[in-house]
């Protein structure tokens, strides 16, 4: 049997780009990356092509390690930890993702070490000796985020080492003026350090023919790589002074990681390794997705990651790839769809601001698949878009009035009228097969939308068809025929079901959740057991029964959900995110009363003492940063609280076993002192 929908067949890799482990994503983060991906790779299993949907948190970045130095935690602790509040939120949003994981897995870290050998062998790494800031106090290197300063570009004083985020300027930590060390406050010293580079340069006339070459790519995309092409391709930084991320393989590259960047883009390959290895254990099915030229892979991704993914990336599999024999070779991209930004009523999205919604808040404030489908319906397709507490009202009111609407009329009438079953189908007159004509083209035009990435087009064609569907009933009001030709009513409502399990499959990838709703109301199978295909005019047979149907969509009032959404803003501490702790979270801590015994300066650190404290049972050393604040006479002879169970830690190489509580407001700071005498070692509870 020869099926249309075989032209199309194919074998895919659907990815969206790696949220940053640290942050929780918000609207415009999902709608650019996970959600629209989700939507395309729910299309292709409704026409059953084989696809497997793949993304992960990227765990290796800056913030995450900078924010754990800050807190006193292991970076890997604090990295799966948020991982796993992201993956829940995305299983929440009903991503069906076939493998969501994390950059911080053995499969992910041995292969990238061994595909960066093979390119080395390659000969497209490069080793070069660069200056670099150093922090004398923490004692290391100062990539990217760990340094911040003032923007040489806009002055703004808040930038960092890798980007201003006032002008967006890309920087690299030199530029910045007036630097300091973001774990301590520092002024950073220069140093010397070795560091390996991918050869760009050897791969531009290869880069620039993929990109003139690939006409599927979206024109902006292209544009933008072709601009950074003819500048010229620079070497490329792949290794950084950090503790934190995958050890470099290289010869002498010990005590420094590999770029995040360019192994986060790797998790596209290494998470479908896994997939087949550990989640359906199948590991031939990672050369037959990866390695087949044949297979296509699509990246979702916002268009501020576009370079990453069709210069770097690519880049990267070029390299790799080299003399390898056909069907050892990683495919290369097959397109890109990249979004434009969403704003929120106009401003960017900023979390220290409190201007936007996280997709955690969304949930507390409408159903999902309000949220679904009022992102999708305004896509930032062409341009940036706003999110508005106005539009989302209305589009809201658009499902209900066209989709909503349309459904419950039919359904309702046949259970009153006709005892619950699909009733008879007659000879079709001009106005049917009108209407019919519609619902057989939709499948048409939505699946070639949907096939080009049109998502936004795509789900407002298939509201206009839920829009036919009322006019279609309007025109041939079965509510007057009912009443001198039953047969004829029943016809009108056989040819309705068929449009509303139509409806039910179209709205299968926007919003899996009511689709899965409508179609058990029409007692037919779900949507993972039916295909695209089966859209037509004579799927639901007569004599079918139907379950009692309630309304799809509750009404609501936006002014009450805007009010939820203002407490939630109130109540949200603005930066970062503070959690609960429990009484016995509380009491792992060990605080107790210390006598200052005597104080020094520490050596070339203007701002720190060293302090022997006396805890009654045993006496300790304690570096802190009182020297601005406190004489020494001030604090000789005082008896303070210190948390003694810290890990300790270096400080200018006096190691401190502890740390004295202090009240810190800007620049006044006061240290903690209990009002009574106590005993030494009395613990504070
Ligand atoms: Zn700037
Ligand atoms: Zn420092």
């Amino acid at each position: 049997m020869i099926n249309l929908a075989n032209n199309h067949m194919g074998k895919w890799i659907v990815t969206s780009a790696w949220p940053y482990v640290n942050a929780t994503p918000h609207l415009g983060n999902l709608i650019g990356s996970t959600l629209s991906a989700d939507v395309f790779t729910r299309f292709l299993r409704l026409n059953g092509e084989e696809v497997v949907f793949v993304s992960g948190s990227d765990s290796h970045g800056t913030p995450v390690s900078v924010e754990a130095k800050r807190l006193n935690v292991p970076a890997e602790e604090l990295a799966f930890k948020y991982h796993n509040i992201i993956k829940d939120l995305h299983e929440r949003w009903k991503i069906s993702f076939d493998n969501y994981t994390i950059t911080h897995n053995p499969t992910h870290i041995e292969f990238v070490q061994k595909m960066y050998l093979d390119i080395q062998k390659n000969g497209y790494i490069l080793e070069k000796e660069i200056e670099s800031l150093y922090c004398d106090n923490d004692d290391l290197f100062l990539p990217d985020r760990y340094v911040e300063g003032t923007c040489p570009n806009c002055k703004d004083d808040g930038a960092r080492g890798d980007q201003c985020d006032k002008c967006q300027k890309l920087l690299t930590p030199l530029e910045l003026i007036n630097p300091r060390c973001a774990i301590c406050g520092n002024t950073p010293t220069v140093k010397k350090t070795k560091h390996w580079y991918l050869d760009l340069p050897k791969l531009q006339d290869r880069l620039t023919k993929l990109i003139e070459e690939n006409k599927i790519i979206p024109s902006n995309a292209r544009q933008m790589c072709l601009n950074m092409l003819a500048e010229g391709l620079h070497e490329r930084a792949i290794t950084r002074d950090l503790d934190w991320g995958i050890p470099a393989p290289f010869k002498g590259a010990e005590n420094k990681t590999i770029y995040v960047w360019s192994e986060a883009v790797l998790g596209y390959i290494t998470a479908v390794k896994e997939w087949a290895e550990k989640v359906i254990n199948e590991p031939k099915k990672f050369d037959y997705f990866w390695k087949d030229s044949e297979t296509k892979t699509v990246y979702f991704i916002g268009k501020d990651n576009i370079i990453f993914h069709l210069i770097l990336f690519p880049g990267l599999i070029l390299s790799y790839n080299n003399d390898k024999k056909k069907g050892e070779q990683f495919v290369l991209p097959y397109n890109v769809s990249s979004t434009e930004f969403l704003m929120y009523e106009n401003e960017k999205f900023s979390k220290s601001r409190g201007i936007g919604i996280w997709i955690d808040e969304a949930l507390k404030l409408a159903p999902l698949d309000y949220w679904r489908f009022n992102l999708l319906f305004n896509r930032p397709e062409t341009s940036d878009t706003s999110f508005l507490w106005s539009e989302f009202d209305n589009n809201i009111k658009t499902l209900n009035d066209n989709i909503g609407n349309f459904i419950h009329r039919t359904l309702t009438f046949i259970e009153k009228q006709f005892n619950s079953k699909i009733p008879e189908r007659m000879e079709d007159d001009e106005i049917d097969k009108k209407f019919i004509e519609k619902l057989n083209s939709i499948r048409v035009e939505a699946g070639e939308s949907l096939r080009n990435f049109k998502i936004r087009k795509a789900i407002r064609d298939i509201v206009n068809f839920g829009k036919e569907g009322n006019i279609y009933l309007n025109e041939k009001a079965p509510w007057h025929l009912i009443k001198k030709d039953k047969k004829a009513a029943g016809h009108v409502f056989n040819i309705c079901s068929q449009a509303v399990y139509a409806l039910a499959i179209l709205l299968g990838s926007f919003i899996p959740e009511t689709s899965n709703k409508i179609l058990s109301y029409l007692n037919a199978p779900e949507l993972s057991k039916i295909t695209w295909d089966s859209i037509n005019d004579h799927t639901i047979k007569a004599g079918q029964r139907i379950k009692k149907p309630e309304p799809l969509f509750q009404k609501f009032d936006i002014e009450d959900i805007k009010k939820e959404y203002k407490k939630l803003k109130e109540e949200k501490p603005k930066e970062g995110e503070k959690e609960l702790i429990s009484y016995e979270d509380f009491q792992k801590l060990d605080i107790r009363v210390a006598l200052v015994e005597n104080v020094e300066k520490v050596p070339k650190a203007d701002k720190l003492y060293k302090l022997s404290i006396d805890l009654g049972t045993e006496k300790r050393t304690l570096v802190a940063g009182l020297a601005e604040h406190y004489k020494i006479n001030e604090l000789k002879g005082k008896k303070i609280i210190v948390l003694t169970n810290l890990e300790p830690r270096k400080l200018r190489g006096i190691l401190s076993e502890g740390m004295l509580l202090a009240a810190v407001e800007g620049d006044n700071v006061s240290i903690l002192i209990p009002d009574k005498d106590l005993p030494l070692g009395a613990r504070i509870e």
